[in-house]
């Protein structure tokens, strides 16, 4: 192993606190309350039931879930939902659906949807590459369901306002779920894949209205069927156990560290510092348009793009991991979730500011640091 301190930047499975890996990699050799691996417990040991009911609790309280919502823990990923979402809420509805398309990961969701019913794309902007996301579009009244993705993980937007929906709302919030504070009464069904920022890979978080669950009148396999979950506490099949441990040990850390309001400035602060960066850096410049950049994940460019795999040597150096853009896009991506440190990102900030010194004659780049 290299001696060198890594700085994750990667978009996900993602950077997670240090006492978080510590505390679960514990827990993988022995778990106290039962004196086993958490890898060999029974899913149906008081135990772990009291794990997913306390995971569930943090949940609602990190994010204020009103009670007649349900805290789902499902498998498959955020991309299972894209089939799960149209399978149970436009299957059988002799009505079209309403999608946003910002984004590569909304695009995959559409396209799932368009097994089970008519989709109707009421804003794209896939033709520009996405670099904004759509705007001025209605959402029509009669559709079954308005489906968006809060923050385009790829692109490096990010959605801040709720929107005014005549239909039940359904967001894909895998990439910005629990980096900011979020009004739940305003959404019918939010998911997330854990592994961008709640924790390891193989869970998928779902919070849905009771009533939108129960508005469900076909049958569904019951693997796909959201009230199957609700009804059976998410446990009427084998649960992901370490999954859900090791989110409940994350959204612990939250919670100490203040909740969502807490992380959120930071999360501000964090961004501020890397994009003012590339806005002044006259080697960098950012990829998504100003007005819609995400908070999460910064995506950026150089001016000339022949530099980009010069500076990606030049920042492994200094430990920089995960800043290579998505193979599709290109151009560099630093992913800024809740767990990766403030000094991280300064570390990247001057990591850019020496490469460019160590090019541009002296004297010739006035930094204002
Ligand atoms: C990563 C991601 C997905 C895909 O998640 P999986 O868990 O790999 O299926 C979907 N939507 C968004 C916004 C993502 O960031």
């Amino acid at each position: 192993m290299s001696a060198t301190f890594k700085h994750n930047f990667g978009a996900g499975p993602c950077i997670l606190p240090q006492p978080v890996l510590q505390r679960a990699a514990e827990a993988v050799k022995s778990w106290d309350p039962v004196g086993l691996s958490i890898l060999e417990i029974s899913h149906r040991s008081p135990e772990f039931e009291s794990v997913v009911k306390e995971t569930e609790m943090l949940v609602r309280e990190l994010l204020n879930v009103p009670d007649h919502y349900s805290v789902l823990f499902l498998q498959g990923g955020a991309s299972m939902q894209f089939c799960m979402v149209p399978m149970n809420f436009l299957q059988g509805r002799k009505k079209s659906a309403a999608y946003l398309d910002a984004g590569y990961f909304g695009a995959k969701a559409i396209k799932e949807a368009q097994l089970f019913g008519k989709v109707n794309v009421i804003g794209s902007t896939k033709d520009s590459g996405y670099p904004r996301l759509p705007e001025g579009y209605a959402i029509p009244e009669d559709a079954a369901y308005f489906h968006y993705t809060s923050n385009n993980t790829i692109e490096g937007t990010q959605m801040w306002a709720n929107v005014k929906s005549p239909v039940p709302v359904i967001c894909d919030m895998s990439s910005d779920i629990f980096s900011r504070e979020i009004d739940v009464s305003k959404f019918d069904l939010i998911y997330a894949g854990a592994q961008k920022n709640t924790g390891p890979a193989g869970l998928t978080i779902v919070i849905a209205k009771n009533s939108f669950i129960d508005s469900v009148k076909h049958p569904v396999s019951s693997m796909l069927d959201y009230r199957i979950y609700r009804d059976n506490g998410s446990m009427y099949n084998t649960p992901p156990v370490f999954a859900i441990y090791a989110a409940m040990l994350n959204l612990q850390w939250l919670k100490v560290k203040g909740g969502v309001k807490v992380i959120a400035k930071e999360n501000l602060a964090k961004a501020q510092l890397l994009y003012d960066e590339i806005d002044r850096n006259p080697l960098f410049k950012g990829k998504a348009e100003k007005e819609h950049r995400s908070l999460m994940n910064v995506t950026f460019q150089m001016e000339n793009p022949a530099d980009e795999a010069d500076f990606l040597k030049y920042a492994a150096q200094f430990g920089m991991v995960g800043i290579k853009g998505y193979r599709t896009v290109g151009g560099f991506r630093a992913s800024l979730y809740n767990a990766l440190p403030f000094e991280s990102v300064k570390a990247l900030v001057d990591c850019m500011q020496a490469y460019t010194e160590s090019i541009i004659p002296h004297g010739s780049f006035h930094p204002t640091y």
